[in-house]
C-alpha cells in the first residue's frame, strides 16, 4: 500500500510530465523523471510512455542501486543518470530531463548558457554548462553529468538535452523551464546581435539576495576558470565583466565578431568606451 507522501511524488511527477509534454519540451516518449521517497528508494516514470498521459499509477519504484522494487511496468534506461546525481547530492530529492528545444538547440551548437544576463537565472541556477557527449542509455551519460552536478543544479547534455535536479519534483521541473526561457531569451538577444552583461559586482550583489528568496546557493563562482579541475567541478563559470562604475556592461567581445563578420565596425557610444578602457586596462597591466 502506498504512503501519502508516495501518493503526493506520484501526482507530482504526473504533473510535472503533462506540463513538459504541453511546453514541448519533449517529443513522443522522451524525458523522465524521478523523486526520493525516502532514504532508500526512488520512484521514477516507466520507459515508453508518452510523459503528456501518465496515470500515479503507472510509476515504478526502484532502489538507489536501480533494482526494480515495485510497478508493473520499467524504468527509463536514463535511470542511472539519475542515480548519478542522487548519490552526489545528498540534498537533491527529485530530477527532470527533458529535450527542450532551444536549450538543446544551445546544447547542440557546444554553446553553454554561462553568460550573465538575467537576474532571475543568476539567483536560481547561475551558470549552465554543458555536460560532454555521451551515448544515451549507456554509462557514459551519469559519467559526464557527474563531472558537474555538485556545483550545478542545471545542466545542458551535448547534443541531446538538459537535465535539472532540486529539493523538490516542482522545484526541480521549474529549472528546466527557466533554462529554456533563459536560451530562449539569449537566442533572441543574440539574433538582434548584442548581448549586456551584469557586472560581477552586480551578480555577487544578486546572489546575496539568494537567502531573501529562500534559494540555496548551488556553488561559489570560480576565481579562475582553471580551479574547475577534470573530474569533479566544485565552483561554477560565470561570464560577468569586472565594471567599477557600470551594472550593465557591453560584450565587448561579440561586438567586436560581429564587426569581423560583416566587415565594418559599428559601436554604440557605450561600447566604445568600454572598449578604450578595456584597452588601457590591458595596456596598464
Ligand atoms: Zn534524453
Amino acid at each position: 500500500m502506498s504512503t501519502r507522501v508516495e501518493e503526493q511524488l506520484r501526482a507530482e511527477i504526473v504533473e510535472a510530465g503533462r506540463r513538459m509534454y504541453a511546453r514541448g519540451y519533449v517529443a513522443s516518449n522522451d524525458g523522465n523523471i524521478s523523486a526520493r521517497i525516502d532514504a532508500t528508494r526512488l520512484i521514477t516514470t516507466p520507459k515508453s510512455v508518452s510523459k503528456g498521459f501518465m496515470t500515479p499509477d503507472m510509476m515504478v519504484i526502484v532502489d538507489l542501486e536501480g533494482n526494480k522494487r515495485g510497478g508493473d511496468r520499467d524504468a527509463s534506461s536514463e535511470l542511472p543518470m539519475h542515480l548519478e546525481i542522487y548519490r552526489n547530492r545528498p540534498d537533491v530529492n527529485a530530477v527532470v530531463h527533458a529535450h527542450p528545444p532551444t536549450a538543446t538547440g544551445f546544447a547542440v551548437a557546444g554553446i553553454p548558457l554561462t553568460r550573465a544576463v538575467l537576474a532571475e537565472v543568476i539567483t536560481t541556477l547561475g551558470s549552465i554548462p554543458i555536460a560532454e557527449y555521451g551515448t544515451p542509455s549507456t554509462a557514459e551519460l551519469p559519467e559526464a553529468v557527474r563531472k558537474y552536478i555538485k556545483a550545478h543544479d542545471g545542466m545542458l547534455l551535448a547534443n541531446h538535452g538538459a537535465v535539472t535536479c532540486g529539493p523538490s519534483v516542482t522545484t526541480a521541473y521549474y529549472k528546466m523551464e527557466t533554462i529554456e526561457h533563459f536560451a530562449r531569451i539569449s537566442l533572441v538577444a543574440r539574433l538582434l546581435g548584442r548581448e549586456h552583461l551584469i557586472s560581477r559586482d552586480e551578480v555577487e550583489r544578486l546572489q546575496g539576495l539568494r537567502g531573501f528568496y529562500g534559494i540555496a546557493a548551488p556553488a561559489p563562482l570560480c576565481t579562475d576558470p582553471a580551479e574547475q579541475g577534470s573530474d569533479q567541478v566544485l565552483c561554477q563559470v560565470l561570464e560577468a565583466p569586472e565594471s567599477p562604475r557600470e551594472r550593465l556592461v557591453p560584450d565587448v567581445a561579440a561586438t567586436l565578431r560581429r564587426a569581423s563578420a560583416e566587415g565594418e565596425i559599428r559601436l554604440t557610444y557605450g561600447e566604445l568606451t568600454a572598449l578604450i578602457a578595456d584597452a588601457v586596462k590591458h595596456l596598464r597591466e
